[in-house]
């Protein structure tokens, strides 16, 4: 039997697509190893986003090669784009899959490497089944490419490409993970917000798509990964406002909150889009999670512009952010822009973002101490017979229960703050809706009074 592992770095669409790699191997007859096992084969389906993913893609590809000498190490994704785009080899790899053919990589080495095809088809290996627990949360890439080219990113050079998938393969793809036992899907794209623009869709736009797969009986959560600002339509809100299917979680990446920084940035809305969209949202959509990510260190910002950043965060008051220094890219109008800030600066101001925005966690979480939500339950039981999940707003959840909970639905009340979310007690498995309909917060008054009780 030829084994073959993989392993992805980078983004939801990075994992989906590995996961759907990972079915073609299978069904040609390959072993699916973990990756640290000896393999004939490594996949790394790498990622470009900043100089660390790369060097992170490269350290991985050499691992791989020391690891079993007799192997041939596969290379793909935005990095194995950007070696093409740059002309650069990986003299570890005894093959490169362009990012923009990943898909057909099973068939870029059947026809590289004719030994292994030979062996492929002599021995071909049983399919293997997944587990109870690895089926919670299902991400299901819907639409690729980017057109935004925001100066800073990369995507626009190895994700060229937009397009939509059809409607209704993603449908029927989603039908298919409901009958595996998923109760969750996380929809990805790189632009998300742009699904059906092309109508690759066949004229559904994501608000529609949301509605339908709301339809699919078994579906329990619909979670949107990340969506652009100017892409949150106000069809989009009522869609996510009015189907209890849809997660009250939203990820908004906002990257700088100061003006002159996003026109640099070339990115498409200013400051108080921002504080509008986000009031606009907390009004429609109970419980509601932003989260976000945000960019500091970018060229000219300077400590009044970091201060509009930090201006932006004490008003949304995100529910989780991850913090980013920038990182020039080869080719990208910002890797040539002056006024490049110093790294011991990027640092200082990561911190201090980082410290202000765990306050605000700490602060959706207390806002929702005593209460009871739901919890998709993940993963195998943890340290102290805990397992762990996610409520439908994103946040984390510990909780003393039984390994068989993993994969269901669950309440729990939430007891007190933990590191990275809270600890709850279990209350019921029915995971339907608590007394017929989500429970909800009236607003955000009451929230604040019973988290200064808390805080004391
Ligand atoms: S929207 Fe901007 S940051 Fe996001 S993938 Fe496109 S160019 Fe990159």
């Amino acid at each position: 039997m030829i084994r073959v592992a993989f392993t992805t770095l980078g983004c939801k669409v990075n994992q989906y697509e590995t996961q759907r790699i990972i079915d073609s191997f299978e069904e040609q007859g390959f072993a699916v190893v973990g990756f640290d096992e000896q393999a004939d084969l490594y996949v790394v389906n790498s990622c470009s986003v900043t100089q660390l993913a790369e060097k992170k893609s490269l350290q991985i590809v050499r691992r791989a090669a020391r690891q079993n000498p007799g192997a041939r190490v596969v290379l793909t994704g935005c990095f194995a784009q950007f070696t093409i785009l740059r002309g650069e080899r990986v003299g570890e790899a005894a093959l490169v899959v362009p990012n923009t053919d990943k898909m057909r990589t099973v068939h870029y080495v059947l026809d590289a490497f004719p030994d292994i095809r030979k062996e492929v088809q002599r021995d071909p290996a049983p399919r293997a089944l997944s587990t109870p627990y690895e089926r919670t949360r299902a991400v299901v890439k819907v639409q690729d490419g980017c057109n935004v080219c925001c100066s800073f990113c990369s995507i626009p050079f190895t994700r060229p490409r937009m397009f939509s998938r059809p409607a209704h393969e993603v449908l029927d793809e989603i039908r298919r993970l409901v009958d595996e036992g998923f109760r969750e899907v996380v929809l990805t794209g790189v632009l998300i917000g742009s699904y059906g623009a092309d109508t690759g869709s066949g004229g559904v736009d994501l608000a529609g798509l949301i509605q339908q797969m709301a339809r699919i009986d078994g579906l329990e959560r619909i979670r949107i990964s990340s969506i652009e600002l100017t892409q949150v339509t106000d069809r989009l809100i009522d869609v996510c406002a009015s189907e209890p299917k849809v997660c009250p979680h939203l990820h908004i990446p906002l990257q700088s909150g100061d003006d002159g920084i996003l026109q640099r940035m070339n990115r498409p809305y200013r400051q108080q889009d921002v504080l509008n969209l986000a009031e606009k949202l907390y009004t429609k959509i109970p419980d509601l999670a932003i989260t976000t990510d945000i960019m500091v260190g970018f060229p000219g910002e300077d400590e009044s512009a970091f201060r509009q950043t930090c201006k932006v965060v004490e008003s949304v008051q995100y529910a989780r952010a991850h913090i980013f220094r920038f990182s020039p890219r080869p080719g990208t109008p910002a890797a040539q822009m002056e006024d490049q800030v110093p790294d011991a600066e990027k640092e200082r101001r990561s911190h201090e973002l980082a410290e202000l925005c765990r306050r605000y966690r700490e602060r959706f979480v207390a806002q929702r101490l005593g209460r009871t939500l739901r919890v998709l339950v993940e993963g195998k039981q943890g340290k102290g017979g805990l397992m762990k999940g996610l409520t439908d707003n994103y946040v984390s959840v510990e909780f003393a229960g039984g390994a068989h909970l993993a994969g269901q639905l669950v309440w729990v009340r939430l007891l007190s703050l933990s590191d990275d979310g809270a600890m709850g007690e279990l209350v019921s498995t029915l995971g339907g809706h608590e007394d017929g309909r989500l429970h909800l917060l009236p607003n955000r008054a009451e929230a604040d009074t019973l988290y200064l009780r808390v805080r004391g």
